[in-house]
């Protein structure tokens, strides 16, 4: 029970983005047109997966599903392999459906690729790798960010979702550290105090970045009394994350694709939890898991954390999507969370995930997307 609620959460936090409906919209004129124009140019997206053992029909049913009932677009998770990604998407865009390549990155639990290199893994304060000793979850394994090798590994697979034809953007999920806290609502489910940054769950103290951060700075985090206190420790991780996301960014639209990304709920709280920091991204999307009952926190949250990104991105021409977790509501409250969205800036709304999604919750997009 403790693993598959912390599977459903981990998948959550991993999963959003979009690309972007109006991306070659760049002038002033046209960024106003489409913020004039109605509620159908507000993109509704689902989060699914795909493995390649499902027949097609069953895809063609999902897809037609979402395709009937006003969904846009759908961010297909295929565990990284673009053959598989190469034969689910044109059954998406069939159903008239665009297609998002959404990819696990700095969490690769069970990559083997990755497993043949156990430095390539982050390293916690109390010097263990999740290479083999993984916080809160056993399908925490994360690469560092900082190590040319395991980045690159990151980027080469981006690249290779980025080359199949027919999708929009490559959606990188788990694109940040190991959650230094976890959600509020999640700590007496794992029978977690987190009152400070405790070092099981601080990383990457791996050799490369210690090494990289003292020749900066000239000194040591090992050495740091309270490493949470050091703003250059912060800013260091903060940086090496943004690294990966904008070198991610010129693969993806050198392949003519779009770069998005499923975030933490606003900046600033993603920057506290697990040391991302979104608005600072180049990016052409980003989707935040503003999850709700995750941080004991009410519907009318939804529309707070969405303005707050919308803020906070005013300056860049990044676009935000909200993403909201489809089980903790009924059909009623799921358009209340539509309405927080769209009332305060989104430019859509995606849902976690796609099989949660009842013919209430269904009924209830379709209709309030013809209004
Ligand atoms: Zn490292």
């Amino acid at each position: 029970m403790k693993t598959n609620q912390l599977f459903i959460y981990l998948l959550s936090l991993m999963l959003f983005v979009s690309c972007m409906e109006n991306k070659s919209e760049n002038t002033v004129a046209d960024k106003e047109n489409s913020e004039n124009k109605e509620t159908n140019d507000f993109k509704y997206w689902v989060w699914t997966s795909a493995n390649e053992k499902r027949a097609d029909s069953s895809y063609v049913h999902e897809f037609k599903k979402y395709g009937e009932n006003g969904i846009d677009a759908v961010l297909i998770n295929t565990n990284t392999d673009p053959d598989l990604l190469a034969r689910v998407a044109p059954l998406a865009r069939e159903a008239g459906l665009e297609v998002h390549a959404w990819i696990m990155a700095m969490n690769r639990p069970g990559d083997s690729v990755a497993l043949q290199h156990p430095d390539w893994y982050v390293v916690s304060r109390d010097g263990k790798s999740t290479f083999d000793t993984r916080p809160y979850v056993d399908y925490y394994q994360w690469l560092c960010p900082t190590r040319e090798e395991s980045r690159n590994h990151v980027l080469s697979l981006v690249e290779r979702l980025a080359k199949v034809d027919g999708i929009e953007s490559v959606h990188l999920d788990y694109i940040r550290f190991p959650d230094i806290f976890l959600p509020i609502g999640l700590l007496p489910k794992y029978d977690l105090v987190q009152e400070e940054e405790l070092p099981e769950f601080d990383f990457c103290y791996c050799d490369v970045c210690i090494n990289e951060f003292e020749e900066l700075h000239h000194k040591n985090p090992r050495d740091f009394e309270n490493p949470a206190l050091d703003m250059e420790w912060k800013q260091f991780r903060l940086n090496k994350i943004k690294a990966v996301v904008d070198e991610a960014y010129d693969i993806a639209h050198a392949n003519n694709k779009d770069l998005t990304a499923a975030v933490f709920p606003y900046p600033e709280m993603a920057d506290h939890m697990v040391r991302q920091r979104w608005d600072k991204w180049k990016i052409d999307a980003v989707l935040p898991m503003i999850y709700h009952n995750f941080y004991n926190e009410e519907l009318d949250w939804i529309g707070f954390a969405t303005q707050q990104g919308v803020k906070d991105l005013v300056v860049r021409d990044t676009q935000l999507h909200t993403g909201v977790f489809v089980p903790a509501m009924d059909a009623e409250e799921l358009e209340e969370a539509i309405k927080q969205a769209k009332n305060n800036g989104a430019k859509g709304i995606s849902f976690f995930d796609g099989n949660a999604l009842s013919g209430d919750h269904l009924k209830t997009i379709k209709e309030f997307k013809s209004k």
